[in-house]
């Protein structure tokens, strides 16, 4: 799921590959690599681990002659993270970087040896340089339009020509891939982050197009034959990429949450209608993979509690290969803050080919999720740069409670929607006492940040919150986690809870009150170290509390989360994590 940026023009192509993959970095940081060439020579120069190692190779070279070029970061699914399967990969005449996974690339790679080709890596990328380079003719774009005839899976693809001086060419499938138009330059990417601080207007490829790109034109080919496409005009705030100075991008988004939810919400608040009505469905399916996923489960419980409406929530990855149950009237709600997720793409292609309704909640306006769904809800939280999401995720979970809302005062389930409106306005302003009790979750951290295992139980709503809690936890600071319902733990898990082990206790639905602590009783009552968060009115007076504010449960997660989003974030602090890039991971999971 790499990010790829590639340049043709004036400037020194060099500091512009490098800048765009800074700002690529986020779709993994196993390797990079550039590939630069112009009418003498081709320079190539790769690293292993992030960015800045490649940063250091660069720093005794001198490659400002060259105007031309592409880049690649990657995230490895074929082979392990190291220099010799890091991109580009050459093969003959071709210079290729690639986001996405080849699958028939094995059987390919053995015909291609038995033809006697020679392979350096592991890649499932350079079984693709080579075919280019073996049906290579004076018409590029044959040859492109006949390697995608002949490979399988998902590529957005990046490609120079040994002896073409002046033309870079791009070609997708189920990768995303965006071509950047500038005054006699032009730049393509994976992600228009790449190259917005350049160009604000931006073609956005669809599946199997290709682009020739040269200094001074583009020109674009759909199944070989030539067409035009639409130039967005798109300006973005450049300035998100500052720390302002937070140590950390993610500490930085959590205190920007009460700003962003303002945004996000007060034009729904103002205009109650503009929120999607949902009354026609009789039945809800929320699709969405890792943090979105366990937003989607914060809105399932809401679905079914406040708008008796029946809902499911389940990973993209499984929804996409299952038989999924329709009814006549089912929405099918995707929740992704990139709209780039590739298994999320998938659900929703496949809902859309069965016929069903489609609602995405997405917070880049441009994606690929944002223009294939029929109905968008977007949340607007800027960049989020920290591949542990927490500003998005707030805001995923506030908008599905939005609709939850909506939805069962339509059915009539609730009568003073006034007061529930009046509740959400002051959101931003609770969220943000919650932010800056900060010592609080600095006393946790240091009380769990020696420990290999910590548990996260809860029920039903506060269930849904413990599986984000446990996630952050453990993507940021390597912490094994595990979330459970409360009433689960025993059937087997609890025979891990020993002495000391702490145990994070989610206490705010007030049905369950009773049935939540005793299971808090059971866990104590073999040792674990137990950590309550609590709201107001169920206040436990223990050592280690954390206590929010009472609000009805269409709000109360969102002053539980950045309770669980600080807590993980200190204690990755303590252990000395890279906390903005924890490692194998990438911000936006682009390959299956
Ligand atoms: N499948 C390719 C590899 O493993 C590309 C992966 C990516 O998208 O980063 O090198």
């Amino acid at each position: 799921m790499c990010g790829i940026v590639g340049y043709v023009g004036n400037k020194k192509a060099i500091d512009v590959l490098i800048s765009g993959l800074k700002n690529l970095e986020y779709r993994g940081y196993d390797s990079s690599g550039v590939a630069l060439i112009d009418t003498n020579s081709i320079e190539i120069i790769k690293s292993v681990g992030k960015i800045k190692n490649l940063e250091d190779k660069l720093k005794d070279k001198n490659l400002d002659k060259f105007n031309i070029g592409l880049a690649h970061t990657r995230w490895a699914t074929h082979g392990e993270a190291s220099l010799v399967n890091a991109h580009p990969h050459t093969i003959g005449n071709i210079v290729i970087v690639h986001n996405g996974i080849i699958e028939n690339a094995k059987e390919l790679k053995n015909e291609l040896i038995n033809e006697g080709i020679e392979f350096n890596s592991e890649t499932d990328t350079e079984v693709v340089a080579a075919l280019i380079n073996k049906y290579l003719e004076n018409d590029i774009i044959k040859t492109i339009s006949k390697v995608m005839n002949t490979i399988k899976g998902s590529y957005a693809l990046g490609i120079m020509v040994k002896g073409i001086n002046d033309k870079l060419y791009v070609a997708k499938k189920d990768s995303p891939l965006v071509i950047g138009i500038g005054e006699d330059e032009n730049f393509f990417a994976s992600d228009i982050c790449a190259i917005n601080m350049y160009t604000n207007k931006f073609v956005f490829l669809d599946d199997y197009d290709i682009a020739e790109i040269s200094k001074n034109s583009v020109n674009y080919y759909s199944n070989g034959n030539k067409v035009d496409k639409k130039v967005d005009t798109i300006d973005i705030d450049l300035n998100s990429k500052s720390k302002n100075g937070y140590p950390h991008y993610m500490l930085k988004e959590i205190n920007e949450e009460p700003t962003v939810l303002e945004k996000t919400l007060k034009p729904y608040l103002e205009d109650f209608s503009s929120i999607p009505d949902l009354t026609n469905y009789d039945e809800i399916h929320i699709v969405a993979c890792g943090s979105a996923m366990y937003a989607g489960m914060i809105g399932k419980n809401l679905f079914e509690e406040k708008a008796n409406i029946k809902s499911t929530c389940e990973v993209a990855s499984e929804y996409r290969y299952k038989n999924n149950i329709y009814t006549n009237k089912t929405l099918v709600i995707l929740i992704s803050q990139s709209g780039e997720t590739a298994d999320t793409i998938a659900a929703l292609k496949k809902a859309k080919e069965l016929g069903q309704d489609t609602l995405a909640i997405v917070n880049v306006k441009t994606s690929t999720i944002a223009r294939l769904a029929d109905k968008v809800v977007f949340i607007e939280a800027g960049e989020e740069i920290a591949v542990a999401t927490t500003k998005a995720y707030i805001l995923q979970v506030a908008v599905i409670s939005l609709l939850a809302l909506k939805l069962a005062y339509n059915k009539k389930l609730i009568d003073n929607i006034d007061t529930y409106l009046e509740e959400f306005k002051t959101i931003p302003k609770l969220v943000k006492n919650v932010i800056d009790r900060e010592n609080d979750y600095k006393k946790i951290a240091k009380e769990i940040k020696d420990n290999e295992n910590v548990f996260f139980i809860g029920r039903r709503y506060d269930y849904a919150m413990c599986l984000e809690g446990s996630l952050k936890l453990k993507e940021v600071s390597y912490i094994h986690s595990e979330a459970y319902p409360s009433g689960e733990l025993k059937h087997g898990t609890i025979s891990l809870i020993d002495k000391g082990i702490p145990v994070f206790c989610i206490l705010t639905d007030d049905e369950l009150y009773e049935k939540s602590i005793s299971n808090i009783v059971e866990v104590e009552s073999r040792g674990a170290k137990t950590i309550i968060i609590s709201k107001k009115s169920l206040k436990q007076n223990r050592k280690l509390e954390i206590c929010v504010d009472d609000v009805s449960q269409f709000v109360i997660p969102l002053l539980v989360v950045p309770v669980l989003q600080l807590i993980a974030y200190h204690t990755a602090v303590d252990r000395g994590c890279d906390v903005d890039k924890p490692k194998n991971l990438a911000k936006s999971v682009t390959v299956e």
